[in-house]
């Protein structure tokens, strides 16, 4: 971390379910790097701490309760980062859910609604929000998965949703050029508390990092890196792409 540069100097930028993992890792980086950052999740409690967290490391951070599914809380969240500073610059969609680990045939219409809803529906409905804020220049970023590629049987709906990202991107991307790029980041493991599982028990860990080439697991740090650098000016001609952040495992051509 000691050596990275400044390159979202007078930016602001907007990171939803930012409070923790991968979201927190991402806004402390794009805070890091000088933007002022605003972070998001459900709890409050867990808004304030991340609040004072990248506060103690000298960014500029505003925090707003905001359940990605809740439309006026997802208002309020473009509101009062237009309220404090004015614009957006970058725009983070991370947030996921993951609530069953049924074969798709087996998996109820609730929970459908749901992975379809979080993973999917609100980053869309975010953006809609939030278009009207953007800057010249401004920058999209969806947080995928490896799993879209080859959606797991363990979680093979939450892959879907993950492909889904994918499209979604090509096309906002047509559709928000050449005002905005809109690119997507798909990590592969990463020990967080939605991932937890990864480091619960030695053998599937193990496991897991050897299913990389680099044999060992991604951090959030990995993951912010591949994110800062698509929402930077450094990837400027680069629109409608997903960077795969997963150790050499499988993914595509
Ligand atoms: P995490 O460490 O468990 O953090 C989740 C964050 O999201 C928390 O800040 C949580 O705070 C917030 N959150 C949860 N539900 C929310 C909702 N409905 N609305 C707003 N905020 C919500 O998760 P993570 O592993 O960093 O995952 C982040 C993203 O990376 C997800 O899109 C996930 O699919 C993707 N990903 C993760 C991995 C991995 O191995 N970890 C791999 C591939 C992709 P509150 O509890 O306060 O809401």
């Amino acid at each position: 971390m000691d050596k990275i540069g400044k390159r979202f100097e007078g930016k602001v930028a907007i990171v939803t379910a930012s409070t923790q993992g991968i979201g927190f890792g991402i806004a402390e980086r794009l805070g890091l790097e000088g933007a002022s950052v605003v972070v998001s999740s459900r709890k409050q409690k867990n808004v304030d701490e991340a609040v004072e967290k990248l506060k103690a490391r000298g960014i500029e951070a505003l925090g707003v309760v905001c359940h990605v599914s809740n439309a006026q809380q997802r208002k309020n969240l473009i509101d009062k980062t237009i309220q404090k500073f004015g614009k957006i610059d970058v725009i983070v969609s991370n947030a996921a859910a993951n609530p069953s680990v049924d074969a798709i045939l087996e998996t109820k219409e609730s929970v459908l609604d749901k992975l379809w809803d979080i993973n999917v529906k609100t980053s869309i409905l975010l953006l809609q929000d939030a278009a009207p804020h953007l800057k010249k220049g401004s920058s999209v970023i969806f947080i995928s998965s490896v799993s879209a590629y080859q959606p797991p049987a363990s979680m093979a709906m939450y892959g879907v949703t993950k492909t889904a990202l994918l499209g979604l991107t090509k096309a906002l991307a047509t559709e928000m050029a050449p005002y905005t790029r809109v690119n997507c980041v798909a990590p592969g493991f990463v020990p967080t508390k939605f991932a937890a599982y990864i480091t619960q028990n030695d053998a599937v860990r193990k496991d897991i990092e050897e299913r990389t080439m680099l044999n060992r697991l991604g951090t959030t740090e990995d993951m912010a890196a591949a994110t800062a650098f698509l929402a930077s000016e450094d990837a400027s001609y680069i629109t409608g792409e997903t960077l795969v952040v997963a150790g050499g495992m499988p993914s595509r051509l």
